[in-house]
This record gives structure tokens, sequence and C-alpha cells, in this order.
């Protein structure tokens, strides 16, 4: 008989990890339909990705998770038709600002200088439509001047053509860009009617997350996907891709005994700006940071044309942004040896932090990852190498509506999730 430690060691090694491309298959089906049942999308603040998060939420819980939904803030965002602009007759070529309130207004225009100082609109009255120039300062601070000084709405006048912009948070007051040209013409109207129709407005949005019972809580691996769309498709491999395979290494680990806990991140927002991460990795202290060993993020692993990059953690191809916190370069390796091992041809990706590993290697925890391409187009020598279509995006349907089911090359999915299923092996199973 051996003692208990001895035993729970016997029984702790090795670690692997088998994942099964079909069930990756059926989560991917489970987030298409929930897309086609959602107005075609999965993005955060909408129905498809709270349908999404559900989903995932009860895939764990049914495994044996405890789940947490870390809700947080974020600005939402969408025009739902065009902007309107009219005096005598209607103005041609009139945009809606990002984060524009929605509305009716009309009034007596007025200019107001640039709109950057509460003073520019000393001579002005409530209800009066504003007219400034653009520049000198933030579109935001004109349209909290102008609403502060009662306008109805503000029409910011470009120097040249028609422009468009962000005002960066929501707005009460309908804001609208136009040219030079039509600028002056509205400024010499009696009355301009101005109309927008947006949705802008602060939204709660949530990020999923799980951790195996099992293993040191001290010490963490954590693998994340993001979970949203953009609102223009179902985003089946950007990134039901990533979230699917996750899903799948989550229910196969459920019952295992890895030697440090496995915690596991759905993100929100990713596409509105990494929110979900940026939020999640904020809200930790240096403690529970420090806790956090590695990270692991899989971003669009199903491209139909598809490269295999790994995160060039070690900056090796001294190409774009420096190289991670200490420890991304024995991920980078770890993932090398695997393709390696199976013949399979690999290539680094730079390791820019655009997707959700960026907030993780900005407070110093290693990261790495995998990524089958997006918008750009495979070069003959990556053909040559990785096959498929030269001169072709990786991915033709990027952040299309075509990013469906008929999207993803099952292949590249399965290569991709059975490489960080034994990446993750690696990490968590060593004390
Ligand atoms: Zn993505």
């Amino acid at each position: 008989m051996i003692t208990r430690a001895l035993l729970a060691l016997a029984l702790a090694t090795p670690g692997t990890v088998e994942v099964s491309v079909d069930e990756v298959m059926s989560h991917l089906q489970a987030f298409q339909a929930i897309a086609d049942a959602h107005g075609g999308n999965r993005a955060a603040g909408e129905s498809g990705y709270d349908a999404s998060a559900d989903y995932v939420a009860a895939r764990l819980r049914a495994a044996g998770y405890e789940v947490e939904l870390q809700p947080f803030v974020f600005p939402f965002y969408r025009e739902l038709s065009a902007a309107k602009l009219s005096g005598k007759k209607a103005f041609p070529k009139v945009s809606t600002l990002v984060f524009s309130g929605s509305g009716r207004a009309s009034g007596r225009p007025r200019r107001a200088g640039d709109g950057c100082l509460p003073r520019s609109f000393a001579e002005f009255r409530a209800g009066q439509v504003a007219v400034v120039q653009r520049g000198a300062c933030p579109f935001q601070v004109k349209a909290v001047n102008a609403r502060r000084a009662g306008a109805s709405a503000l029409v910011i006048v470009n120097q040249g053509g028609p422009f468009g912009g962000s005002l960066e948070t929501p707005q009460s007051i309908p804001v609208v860009g136009v040219s030079a040209a039509v600028g002056k013409q509205v400024a010499a109207q009696r009355r301009v009617r101005v109309v927008t129709r947006t949705a802008s407005e602060q939204r709660v949005t949530y990020n999923v997350i799980a951790q195996t019972k099992a293993g040191n809580a001290n010490k963490v691996v954590m693998v994340g996907a993001h979970l949203d769309s953009v609102p223009d498709g179902p985003g089946i491999n950007d990134n039901a891709s990533g979230s699917a395979a996750i899903l799948e290494l989550a229910e196969q680990v459920a019952k295992a005994k890895p030697d440090r806990a496995i915690r596991f991140a759905w993100w929100g927002a990713e596409e509105e700006g990494l929110l979900g991460s940026i939020h999640y990795v904020m809200q930790l202290d240096d403690a529970a940071r420090e806790k956090i060993k590695a990270y692991l993020n899989l971003d669009m692993i199903g491209s139909p044309n598809p490269t295999f990059g790994i995160y060039d953690g070690d900056d090796s191809d001294k190409e774009g942004a420096g190289p991670g916190p200490k420890g991304s370069a024995r991920i980078e390796r770890a993932f090398e040896r695997w393709f390696t091992a199976k013949g399979l041809p690999y290539q680094g990706t730079d390791f820019s932090g655009r997707s959700d590993y960026g907030p993780f290697i900005q407070v110093g925890i290693p990261a790495g990852g995998l990524f089958t391409g997006a918008d750009s187009d495979k070069t003959a020598a990556e053909a040559k190498v990785f096959g498929g279509e030269a001169g072709k995006p990786l991915d033709k349907c990027y952040h299309l509506p075509c990013d469906s089911l008929a999207n993803v090359n099952r292949t590249a999915l399965r290569t991709s999730a059975e490489a960080v299923a034994a990446v993750l092996a690696k990490l968590a199973w060593r004390s």
C-alpha cells in the first residue's frame, strides 16, 4: 500500500487532454443556431450574445463547474437608419457620428465657433441647432458643450468634404457631420430639421468564467476565447471556433486532476476593443494576477484557407511587437514542439496584443496561442507550406455575414484544438 500522497501523484501523471472535433463542431452548430435565432449575430449587448453565454454556462454547469457570470458595462452603439438633415430642402451626405443620440430636432441653426469651450455658446438659446467647426478638440467635447447650452442637435462642419467620426461615449442629442459646403448652407437657413435613429447607450454584458475544482489554485493556467461576434455576422470562425474549442477542453478536464487549476474564460465585447478581458485583468489585485502563471488565447482557429500561426512570444521573427513576458517563449516552444512532432507546418504570428491576451501580457502574465488567419491574403510562400489558395484571403468571410458554419475548415479546427489541448496538458500537469 502506498501513501495517499504517492497514490495521488501516480494518478495525476502524466497529463493528457483528449479533444473530440465532433464535439467542437456540435458547439459550433449550437452557436450558429443561436445566431440564426437572434437576428444573425452574437454581438455584445445583443440577445445573441446573451444566448451564447447561457449556452456555455449551461454546458459548464452540467459538467460540474461553478460558473461565474462577470458583468461589466460598455458603450453600445448602432445606427438604425441614416441621418437626415433638411432646411428648405434636404441636404446630401450627412453622417451620423458614432454614439450620437437618437431623435428628431428642429430649430434655428446657430454657429458656435469650434464649440470647444462653454463660452463658444454664449449667445446660444435653448432649442437651437448648434453648428460648429470641426477641429481643435474632440467631437465629444463639442457635443457635451452643445447639450449643456440647451442645443436640440449638433451639426459639425468639416473644412473639406463629408466626414464621419466617433463621440467616444453615448450622447443624448443627435450629432451629425457635414461637408464645408453643406455647413455653409445649413447656417444660412431659418430653420433646420435633424433626424437620427440610433441605439446609443451604456449596456451590460458578461464574461463567463469557470475553474477546475482540482489543481493548485495558487498556480492557475488560464485559457480564454472571445465569445462575441461582430454585429454584421454570426462569427463562427471569429470566434465561435475558439469558444467551442475551449468549451470542449473544459468538458474534458472537468473530472481530471491537473496539478495546477485550469481557469476558462469566454470574453465579452472583444470586438468593441478587448473590453471583457481588459475589465477582467484590471479588476484583479496583484495577488490574484500573480497566481495566473500562463494564459492561452484562441481567436480564429478554423479559417477556411488557413495557415497555422503560433503567437511569437519570444519575438524570434523580429516582426511588429516585441517579445511577451518571460514564460511566453516557453509556451511558443511547446506549440512548436507539438507541430514538429506531428510533422505539421507552422509559422510565427506577431504578438501584437490585438486579441484578449493583450491585457494579460500588459501586466506581465506569460501568454501564447494559435491563429489560423483573418482577412490578409495567403502568400505564395504560405501556399507552398500550408496548401490552399495563394492570393486569396485566409478568411474571406472575416467580420462578414458569411462567417457561418460553412466558413470553417474542420481540419484546421481539429489541429488547433488538439494542439492547444496538448500545450494545456504540459502547462497544467506540472507543479
Ligand atoms: Zn476575434
